[in-house]
């Protein structure tokens, strides 16, 4: 196992065992590609959503944010064209039964299956005499609906069948008309929404990089077809902006312009943005020109007038869609693979998570020295309420000594750690102690928040 491997796995590891991310099911063996999110993965969830309704809906006056059901009909999911062919090519391993993704196959061969079709892909396994991972004779390649498929009401109405969504997107083209009608919005204008996906993915892998259930942040922004590059050069910097104002490596970020044999049925114009993970190189958001396929589909399945008239000289179009759609997952995954660390503290390894303090599940951490001694704890509740009363998210830790609260904050990734002692008790200070650095300064009670607003602000 190389050094990327393990920090995966040490990833994985401190997730589970810091309450961040747990196998769902774990109990009954555990549901593959599915995973809950514990108290603090929840609260670090939470954070990077709260930004991002900032950053792109709040901040801004030509945003809407909705929240549109999960389970779909099957007339809609027709027209995007998810049922006929939102699917992945498929082999099965002809003596164990078990059935792979032929990409992923070519990968771990070394054969690039960038641009190839399926018959491309069918020849390049006889070409090269791929086996199964086992080493066993592969069958024909098959195609494979992505959808989780599902039964409104009785089972013998086949009218009934439904689907779990398989991307956000959907819900907001089929509401279209709905907020023109209620908003009046000019054109440009966007609609953004997170929401739970759902992809029966065949190979879930890389802990939540690839999972089944996920949920996904994206924004449909409406324009007219003439300024779509112009628009796609704008969301493709705002894609930026939002990665480094969360704190993930640009370093490790890659923007890869997708050519047309790979791009979705949908796209003009597609590029992705890749994430050095520890286990390569892969997707972590994309940013497609959807044209106004969608919204011509939807028109015509639907027999209802979707063009958009202009105002300003009663110009009459179907608008055209640039889409930044960015996984939360795999922002997590990114987010705290950008913000693991190890170094030497006293003679002992520390790992900690140098997260930016706006997404930390905490921002601080505050003690008494001693958890028995009836007047610290009490000054310390008193600091403890001061600090939550302004900054929310403050965790109480009086377990175990000193040095371990310290390290457990620092797994956690909270940036501060706020301790009160016997000389708070005659001088009102108390010991402040920075993550990344683990030094310590004594600050006065008062003067406590500033310090840590301000600090905070990096
Ligand atoms: P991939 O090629 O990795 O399967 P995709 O190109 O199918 O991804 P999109 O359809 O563009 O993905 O979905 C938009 C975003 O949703 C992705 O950039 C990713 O962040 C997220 N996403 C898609 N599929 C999954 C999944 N199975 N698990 C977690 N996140 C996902």
């Amino acid at each position: 196992m190389d050094n990327q491997e393990h920090l995966m796995e040490k990833i994985a590891t401190l997730c589970k065992h810091r309450g961040f991310i747990f196998q769902s099911g774990e109990l009954y063996g555990g549901l593959a590609g599915i995973y809950d999110y514990g108290p603090l993965g929840s609260l670090l969830k939470n954070n990077i959503k709260n930004l991002w309704i900032k950053k792109f809906v709040e901040d801004r006056d030509d945003m809407f944010l909705i929240d549109a059901a999960i389970v779909m009909g099957e007339q809609p999911l027709t027209a995007s064209g998810h049922v006929g062919g939102f699917s992945d090519p498929l082999v099965v391993d002809i003596k164990t039964g078990i059935e792979y993704r032929v990409d992923h196959l070519l990968e771990s061969n070394g054969i690039n299956p960038e641009g190839m079709t399926i018959e491309d892909m069918g020849q390049a396994l006889k070409k090269h005499s791929v086996l199964s991972p086992e080493g066993n004779t592969l069958g024909d390649i098959r195609e494979f609906n992505l959808m989780l498929k599902t039964q409104l009401g009785s089972s013998s109405d086949s009218s009934a069948t439904a689907y779990l969504r398989p991307e956000t997107a959907q819900g907001i083209f089929l509401n279209y008309k709905n907020i023109m009608d209620s908003m009046h919005p000019k054109i440009p204008f966007g609609v953004a929404q997170i929401g739970k996906a759902y992809r029966n993915e065949i190979t879930p892998r890389n802990f939540i990089f690839r999972i089944r259930e996920f949920e996904q942040m994206e924004i449909e922004y409406f324009i007219h077809p003439q300024v779509w590059e112009a628009q796609f050069e704008y969301w493709r910097e705002e894609i930026l902006e939002w990665c480094d104002m969360i704190g993930i490596d640009m370093s490790k970020l890659q923007e890869i312009e997708v050519n047309s044999t790979d791009r979705a049925h949908y796209s003009k114009r597609t590029i992705d943005f890749e994430f050095n993970f520890p286990f390569g190189q892969k997707e972590l958001y994309g940013l497609a020109y959807r044209t106004d396929y969608d919204l011509v589909k939807h028109a015509t399945y639907s027999k209802t007038n979707l063009r958009y008239v202009d105002p300003s000289n009663g110009e009459t179009y179907i608008p055209h869609i640039i889409e930044p759609s960015m996984g939360l997952d795999r922002t997590i995954l990114a987010v705290l693979a950008s913000a693991y660390r190890e170094d030497e503290v006293d003679g002992n390894t520390r790992s900690y998570l140098a997260l930016h303090p706006q997404v930390a599940p905490y921002k601080i951490a505050v003690s008494p020295l001693v958890k028995n001694k009836e007047e610290l704890v009490q000054k310390a509740r008193e600091v403890f309420g001061m600090l939550k009363s302004q900054f929310g998210n403050v965790a109480w830790d009086d377990n175990g000594n000193i040095g371990k609260r310290y390290r457990r904050q620092d797994e956690i990734g909270t940036p501060f750690c706020v301790v009160v002692d016997y000389e708070t008790l005659e001088d009102g200070m108390v010991s402040i102690r920075d993550r990344n650095t683990t030094e310590q300064e004594r600050v006065g009670i008062h003067e406590l928040a500033d310090y840590v607003s301000n600090k905070l602000i990096v």
